[in-house]
C-alpha cells in the first residue's frame, strides 16, 4: 500500500490536501519535504505536514515531484505552526509560511555557486617546469597560488586571467570547481574572544535557577527580572555555554532595534573559540544571506542563533534553551497575520520541545510578571547593577511651572540645559530623548484654527524642517508647506507639538560648540547610518545624541551620564490601556542608558503630570510598586493579564459598507454564545482612517481564550469579504489604534 502524504499548499488556504506517494518518490517524501502536487487543473507547491493512515477522501492524486533536498520543517515546527493557526485563528498556510522564510521557500532559493581554484600539486612536476617556461602568464598564476593558497576565481583574477587558469587546469596542475559560497554577513568582522565574568551572588543565583530548569524533566519558564546594567547578558551567555556543553543548541531573541553589531559581537566573542557558528537572522539581511544563514542552521553548523521576531522559528535541532531578551518589547508582536507574539510563541516552542525559556527584562511585561507571581513561571531577580554601579538620580521637571507665568512653554528646561553643560564640561556625554520626529507635529492657522490634515488619514501632517515638507507619519503622504492658510488666507502658521528636529535646533543654539547628532528614522535613512552614528558616539566623536525610541533601548555607553526626556506625557495621551505601562517602561529603559560606567548618572524627565504613577514609580526605580498598583487596576477593569482581548478590525474605502460588514460579524459572533466572553463594538478605531481606508473595531474580552479562538475560527476562515473590505482578527493585540 502506498503511503499518503498530507500537503499544505503554499497558497493561502486553511486546508491540507492528501496525495498518494508514488513508489519512486517514497524515500524522498519525508515530513517537511517540499513537493509539487496537482491541484484542480494546475500544479502547485506545498509542504508535507503529516502522513495520515486514512485519507480525507477516497481517490487520491499522486505527488508529482520532490523539490529541494531534505526536510524544510522539523516535526516540532509543524506542531508549533498548528498551535499558532489554532490560537491566533489563522489559516494553517499562513502560520506555516511564517515559520518558513520566503528566501528558503522560493523556487529559486539556492546557495550561490562560484568557481574555486585549488592547486593539485605541492610543487611543479618536472615536465611542467619546462612547459610553463613558454607561458609566463600561467607561471605567474601558479606562483601566486602557491603563495596565497586556494581561492575564488573572482578573487584570483588579478594574479591570472581566466585563460591562464584554464591552461593550468588543462595541465592538471590546478582544479577549477564550482563551490557553494555562503554569504556571511559577518565575514569582515573579526572579534577577540571574551572570557566569562566572575559573576556576583545575585547573578550566580539566577544562573543556578536557570540550570535547574535546564536539567528538569518538564522545565518551567524563567522570568529574569534584572535592573538595567545588572549583567543579564552574562547570565544568558553562561547558561548558553552550559547548554552547548550538553551538546544542545541555543536560540536568542532580541528586539529588532537592539540587534546591533555590538549585540551580536558579544555572543560571537564569547563562543568564537568553540567552533560553534553563530547565525544571525534579522530583517536587514539580503534574501541570499537569509537563505544561507537558514541552511547553516538547518544543517547544524550554526549552534547559536541570534535574531529578531521571526527567528523564533529558526530550524535548530536539539534546542536546549530559548532566551527572549527585553521580553516586554512590543516589537515581538507581528502586526500582520497571523499576528503572533514571538515571546508567547517562544514559550509554546519551549513547552513543545521541553526546554527552558528564559524571559529577561528590566521591566517585565505585566503578563509575564503575573505568571511569575502566580507560580506558573519561576522568578529570578537581580536587583543591583554589576560592580556596585548605582542607579541614576531621577529629576522630575514640572514644565507647567514655567508655562504658568504666561511665557511660551519651554522646550528644554533650564535645569536640563545646565545639567548638559556640566556634563559636557567634564567630557561626558548626554542623550536627549523625544518620541516624535519632525519639527512640529501640526501646523495650525492661529486665526481660523484650520489644521493641515493628511488627505488619506485622520491625522495632522507633521512639519519637517530639514526637508521643508509636510508629511504624514502613517501613509508617508508629503506636500509642500502652504504660505498662507488655505481656508482664511491668514499667515503665518502656528507650530503644534515639537519633534526631534526642533529639539535638535534648540540644543544647537544652546551648545554651539558641542558635537551633536540626531537619530530618528528621518536622519538614519542610509543602510549604515545607524551603526556609524552609534560607533562615533561610542568613541566620543559625538557629545550629544538627540533621538526617538531608536536610542532608548539597550545601548551601553559608559560615558553617558545625563539623559533627558523632553516630553514624558506623549505616550500617556495614547488611548490604550497599556499607556501607563509603556511610559513606565520607557522611563526605566532610558534611565538605564545613564551612568553605566564609574560615574553616577542622572536623568531629567520633563512632564506636565509630575504626580502620575508611571512617573513617580519610575523616579524611585520602583518596579514592584508600579506593577502592584497597575495589576490592581487591570484586575478591577477586567483587562489583561486577567482577561484576554481579541481585536477585530474591518478596513474599507466605503465607510458605510465597512461598518455594515463588521456589524454583521459582531452579530454572528454573538450568536456563537461564547463562554465568559463579552463583545463590544463596532466602533470607529481611534485612528478612524488610514491610507484612505475607514477603520472600525470590535473587541472581545474573555476569560476563556483557548476555548474561544477555535470557535471563532470557522467564521473567519476562507471567507470572502465584499468589495475591498479587509477584516483582521488579532489575538492578544498590542496595537489598539
Ligand atoms: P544588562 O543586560 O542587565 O543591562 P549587561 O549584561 O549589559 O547588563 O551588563 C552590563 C556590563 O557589565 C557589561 O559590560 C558586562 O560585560 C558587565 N558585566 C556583567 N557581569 C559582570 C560581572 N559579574 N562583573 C563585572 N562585569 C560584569
Ligand atoms: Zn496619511
Amino acid at each position: 500500500m502506498a503511503r499518503i502524504a498530507r500537503v499544505v499548499p503554499e497558497v493561502s488556504l486553511d486546508r491540507a490536501f492528501d496525495y498518494e506517494v508514488p513508489e519512486r518518490l517514497d524515500a524522498q517524501v519525508i515530513l517537511g519535504a517540499k513537493v509539487r502536487v496537482p491541484f484542480k487543473s494546475r500544479e502547485i507547491v506545498g509542504f508535507v505536514v503529516d502522513f495520515p493512515a486514512e485519507p480525507f477522501t477516497g481517490k487520491l492524486k499522486p505527488v508529482l515531484d520532490v523539490l529541494g533536498s531534505g526536510s524544510f520543517l522539523p516535526a516540532s515546527l509543524i506542531e508549533l505552526a498548528q498551535w499558532m493557526a489554532n490560537y491566533y485563528c489563522s489559516p494553517l498556510t499562513v502560520a506555516l509560511m511564517s515559520v518558513l522564510p520566503k528566501a528558503v521557500r522560493h523556487a529559486d532559493a539556492a546557495f550561490k555557486q562560484r568557481l574555486w581554484i585549488e592547486p593539485l600539486a605541492a610543487t611543479l612536476p618536472e615536465e611542467a617546469i619546462l612547459a610553463l617556461r613558454k607561458s609566463p602568464a600561467q607561471r605567474a598564476a601558479w606562483e601566486h597560488l602557491q603563495k596565497s593558497g586556494p581561492g575564488w576565481l573572482a578573487d584570483l583574477s588579478e594574479a591570472g586571467s581566466p585563460a591562464a587558469w584554464r591552461g593550468l587546469a588543462e595541465r592538471n596542475l590546478v582544479s577549477i570547481q564550482p563551490r557553494t559560497q555562503e554569504r556571511d554577513p559577518f565575514l569582515d568582522m573579526p572579534v577577540a574572544e571574551s572570557a566569562p565574568h566572575e559573576m556576583n551572588a545575585e547573578q550566580k543565583a539566577a544562573l543556578v535557577l536557570v540550570r535547574e530548569e535546564i536539567a528538569a524533566e518538564k522545565p518551567r519558564v524563567v522570568l529574569l527580572h534584572g535592573v538595567t546594567g545588572s549583567g543579564k547578558t552574562e547570565i544568558y551567555l553562561q547558561a548558553i555555554a552550559h547548554v552547548l556543553s550538553l551538546g544542545k543548541s541555543a536560540l536568542v531573541l532580541v528586539p529588532e532595534i537592539a540587534l546591533t553589531p555590538q549585540t551580536v559581537e558579544r555572543f560571537r566573542a564569547r563562543f568564537i573559540g568553540q567552533k560553534t557558528g553563530v547565525a544571525v537572522l534579522h530583517s536587514h539581511l539580503s534574501s541570499g544571506e537569509r537563505h544561507d544563514q537558514w541552511q547553516q542552521i538547518r544543517s547544524g553548523r550554526a549552534r547559536i542563533v541570534i535574531g529578531a521576531r521571526s527567528a523564533v522559528f529558526a530550524p535548530l535541532a536539539d534546542l536546549g534553551i530559548i532566551v527572549v531578551d527585553e521580553e516586554h518589547e512590543h516589537s515581538y508582536k507581528q502586526e500582520e497575520p497571523p499576528h503572533y507574539h514571538a515571546r508567547d510563541v517562544a514559550v509554546m516552542r519551549g513547552h513543545l520541545e521541553r526546554i527552558v525559556v528564559v524571559l529577561g527584562s528590566a521591566t517585565p511585561s505585566l503578563e509575564s510578571y503575573h505568571h511569575a507571581k502566580e507560580g506558573k513561571y519561576r522568578l529570578a531577580e537581580v536587583c543591583a547593577r554589576v560592580e556596585e554601579g548605582q542607579m541614576p538620580v531621577m529629576h522630575i521637571l514640572d514644565i507647567r511651572a514655567s508655562a504658568k507665568k504666561g511665557a511660551a512653554p519651554v522646550l528644554v528646561a533650564p535645569q536640563l540645559i545646565e545639567a548638559i553643560q556640566t556634563r559636557l564640561d567634564r567630557q561626558e556625554q548626554a542623550i536627549i530623548f523625544l518620541n516624535r520626529r519632525g519639527y512640529a507635529s501640526s501646523l495650525q492657522c492661529p486665526q481660523c484654527g484650520h489644521v493641515e490634515m493628511c488627505p488619506n488619514c485622520s491625522v495632522a501632517l507633521t512639519f519637517h524642517r530639514g526637508a521643508a515638507r509636510l508629511r504624514c507619519h502613517l501613509c508617508d503622504f508629503a506636500a509642500g508647506v502652504p504660505h498662507a492658510c488655505p481656508q482664511c488666507g491668514h499667515a503665518p502658521y502656528k507650530y503644534g507639538g515639537s519633534g526631534t528636529e526642533k529639539v535638535e535646533q534648540a540644543l544647537v543654539e544652546a551648545f554651539p560648540k558641542a558635537r551633536l547628532a540626531r537619530m530618528d528614522s528621518d536622519s538614519m535613512r542610509g543602510k549604515d547610518a545607524y551603526s556609524k552614528t552609534l560607533g562615533d558616539f561610542a568613541v566620543g566623536k559625538i557629545d550629544l545624541l538627540v533621538g526617538t525610541q531608536m536610542i532608548a533601548k539597550g545601548l551601553d555607553f559608559p560615558r553617558v551620564t545625563c539623559v533627558g526626556v523632553i516630553n514624558a506625557d506623549l505616550a500617556l495621551q495614547i488611548p490604550d490601556f497599556r499607556a501607563s505601562e509603556r511610559v513606565f517602561q520607557l522611563l526605566m529603559q532610558v534611565s538605564g542608558r545613564s551612568g553605566r560606567g564609574q560615574v553616577r548618572g542622572e536623568v531629567y524627565v520633563q512632564t506636565r503630570v509630575p504626580f502620575h504613577p508611571s512617573i513617580q514609580f519610575a523616579r524611585h526605580h520602583d518596579y514592584a510598586g508600579f506593577v502592584e498598583q497597575e495589576l490592581e487596576f487591570r484586575r478591577s477593569l477586567h483587562y489583561p493579564p486577567y482577561e484576554r482581548f481579541i481585536l477585530v478590525t474591518a478596513r474599507g474605502r466605503n465607510e458605510g459598507k465597512t461598518l455594515f460588514v463588521l456589524d454583521q460579524l459582531v452579530r454572528e459572533m454573538e450568536r456563537l454564545g461564547l463562554p465568559e466572553t463579552e463583545i463590544t463594538g463596532p466602533a470607529p478605531a481611534p485612528i478612524a482612517r488610514i491610507e484612505g481606508r475607514y477603520r472600525f473595531q470590535a473587541f472581545l474580552r474573555t476569560r476563556r481564550i483557548v476555548a474561544v479562538t477555535p470557535r471563532l475560527r470557522p467564521i473567519f476562515m476562507n471567507r470572502a469579504w465584499p468589495d475591498d473590505i479587509r477584516v483582521t482578527l488579532d489575538v492578544d493585540p498590542v496595537d489598539l489604534l
